[in-house]
């Protein structure tokens, strides 16, 4: 009956996400051939965290961190499908690399996914959650391969963005989050394993996710924020790989469940804009690992009043409490 519930209220939340955008037969046409889906997608800019310049002095080089994607207020939910922008950013304003990403919200076509998840049912003790705090102390811009196999060369880590009214670096919050997250994970039954715990350590993206593939993790859950060129845009996203990924696409079903799983119960628990489960598949963390896994955009440090609220102890933990609510509707509990 439980998962019956759970499979109800997922087509239930679709429906309602897919109607409040007034773009419902539009978002899934899409979704039905790998042909609509390369024509009608929305292109954005994707997260930087991975890629980005090392050095960040500006707001402006700040937000070349992380999703910058001004063009994409078709995907708020904020009912107002009738000032739809356009759907394709600019191509002077992405970078030439990034040209393979691609970026969707998430409207899972029919249940099969939602009852695909794995590990529904099961008792947390024996689920086992990698949380990694994005970004450390100092980027490290030596290169590693994109994902198994490729020639794409990003740096090893970058050192993330900056709070424009707190001056928090993203390093900072991703860390105070992910510490508190997993206390609360823990008191809920999981066990938990973190990629780092201090600031001051080198840990590659592709090394943080060879690390939740060895403690055979059963989902791994990346905390980031965000940044963006344009100051009012505000909101939690959430990134897993698509499933043509040459990597992991094998992983996008559960990875993309878990994504809007965790946008969803986070946004509920915030009051922040819900700005969807997306795609990305370029980023190192995503193609390496061999679990599920989803990156968390808590929100944009370049929104000045997002950016103090992520400081704010209440909440930090709705914050918390969002993520591990989504983490429970994954797995069914
Ligand atoms: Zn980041």
């Amino acid at each position: 009956m439980k998962k019956k519930y759970i499979v109800i209220m997922a087509i239930l939340t679709v429906l309602a996400v897919a109607v409040s955008i007034g773009v419902h037969n539009h978002r899934l046409e899409s979704y039905k051939t790998e042909q609509s889906l390369e024509e009608e997608k929305i292109v954005l800019i994707a997260p930087q965290e991975e890629e980005g310049e090392v050095q960040k002095e500006s707001p402006v080089e700040m937000s070349e961190e992380t999703t910058d994607i001004s063009l994409d207020e078709e995907i708020v939910n904020d009912g107002n499908p009738e000032e739809k922008p356009a759907e394709e950013k600019p191509a002077e304003e992405k970078p030439e690399e990034e040209k393979p990403a691609e970026e969707n919200v998430v409207q899972p076509p029919n249940t099969s996914k939602v009852e695909a998840i794995p590990g529904q049912h099961r008792d947390p003790n024996n689920i086992v959650v990698v949380i990694d705090p994005g970004h450390q102390f100092r980027g490290d811009n030596n290169k590693e391969p994109n994902g198994p196999g490729s020639a794409t060369m990003k740096a090893r880590v970058t050192s993330g963005t900056t709070g424009v009214a707190t001056g928090v670096a993203e390093y900072v919050l991703n860390l105070d989050i992910s510490l508190k997250l997993k206390t609360e994970l823990e008191n809920r039954g999981y066990v938990v394993h973190m990629t780092r715990s201090t600031h001051d350590v080198n840990i590659s993206n592709k090394e943080r996710a060879e690390y939740a593939n060895s403690v055979n993790a059963d989902i791994a859950v990346r905390i980031h924020a965000n940044g963006s060129s344009n100051a009012s845009i505000r909101g939690v996203e959430t990134y897993g790989p698509s499933a043509s990924n040459p990597y992991v696409g094998h992983l996008s079903n559960a990875s993309m469940s878990l994504s809007k799983c965790i946008v969803d119960a986070y946004a509920a628990a915030t009051g922040f804009r819900n700005r969807g489960a997306r795609t990305s598949d370029i980023m190192t963390g995503i193609n390496w690992s061999s679990v599920p896994v989803t990156i968390v955009e808590l929100g944009y440090m370049s929104n000045a009043e997002e950016d103090r609220a992520m400081q704010d102890a209440t909440m930090q933990n709705n914050m918390i409490q969002g993520i591990a609510n989504g983490i429970d509707a994954y797995f069914g509990l």
